[in-house]
């Protein structure tokens, strides 16, 4: 049985680089073209088992070539693959992106397999759900789906409300750790967040039931608040020169889930010190998953 279970999107990004975003009807010729492995939940899985956690990945996947090609990804990184369903006549959840020079891009989504995660999967997975250590979820899934199994697991209950979305209350109750970056905590409190007032909104998404919010602030690390100390603490991270920042918040979450297990010794804000360590790491990279750490010692130092 996997300590980490990730209930979530998978996608595949298709990006074109072009001097400029094309107008509505043009067609432009463009300089480079990348396909790549995404979506959030499997970014977070990716990330964890990466560092070492033992994971499974509960999600849906096209029946197209993408799916069976994004099931070998998945088990080339470690991740036990029981539960990561092939749907039949249905398209793997894609993203379409297109990048101009300026770094201004545009992207269409389409969901696909991932809209078809139902509350059936979580049944199915029930055993296993139940025994992990850290379930994580994000909000690409149906949401009715994550709640189930936010509902039956007896362990850490893990939420990145991305992308972010209002109406996510019910959940919330069961969150053992809510985690937001700036632009999400903003739209869930209606307090335009930033370093400087970050703990007003810690407080009052603590309020919503949740045990720990940790808020995410780019190149300043993170805040967060538990309900145990009541005290906010930032948590610093390393000023580096930033080449893709794509997926730094799913580098956060997935070394946050395998340091909550590997490192369940060791104080809050050092795990999440630790978590900021392996993202900021990340973000000196190109790609997502490629960008991810594997040989990385993240706590020898204290935060
Ligand atoms: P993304 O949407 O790009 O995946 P996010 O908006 O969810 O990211 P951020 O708050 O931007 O998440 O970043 C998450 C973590 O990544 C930060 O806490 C920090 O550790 C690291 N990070 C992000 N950007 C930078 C940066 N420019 N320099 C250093 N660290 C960074």
């Amino acid at each position: 049985m996997s300590k980490i279970v990730v209930i979530g999107s998978c996608s595949i990004d298709f990006t074109t680089y072009a001097p400029r975003l094309p107008l509505p009807g043009e067609t432009l010729i463009g300089t480079k073209f990348t396909t790549s492995y995404g979506g959030k939940g499997a970014n977070q899985c990716v990330a964890a088992a990466k560092l070492g956690g033992e994971t499974s990945m509960i999600c849906r996947l096209g029946d197209d070539q993408w799916g069976l090609k994004y099931k070998e990804n998945l088990v080339n990184h470690g991740i036990d693959v029981k539960y990561a369903n092939i749907t039949p006549n249905i398209t793997t959840g894609i993203a379409q992106i297109s990048v101009a020079e300026s770094g201004e891009n545009q992207i269409v989504i389409v969901p696909g397999a991932n809209n078809y995660l139902i509350t059936e999967d979580v049944e199915n997975s029930a055993d296993l759900i139940k025994n992990a250590e850290v379930i994580v979820s994000q909000l690409e899934t149906p949401f009715e789906t994550t709640l189930e199994a936010f509902k039956l697991s007896t362990g850490i209950k893990l939420l990145n409300a991305a992308p972010a979305r209002v109406g996510i209350d019910e959940i919330l109750k069961y969150c053992t750790i809510l985690c937001v970056n700036e632009p999400e905590a903003t739209l869930l409190t209606n307090i335009q967040v930033d370093v400087t007032n970050a703990v007003y909104a810690l407080k009052k998404l603590l309020e919503t039931g949740c045990e720990t919010v940790i808020i995410t602030l780019g190149p300043e690390g993170a805040v967060y608040l538990s309900k145990q100390d009541q005290q906010p603490i930032h948590v610093l991270c390393d000023e580096v020169v930033a080449v893709d920042t794509t997926g730094a918040g799913d580098a956060f979450v997935g070394a946050l889930a395998t340091y909550l297990v590997t490192h369940k010794d060791q104080p809050m804000h050092q795990i999440i010190g630790a978590a900021c360590y392996v993202a900021t790491q990340s973000v000196t990279k190109e790609g997502t998953q490629t960008s991810y750490s594997d040989k990385i010692n993240a706590f020898n130092r204290t935060y």
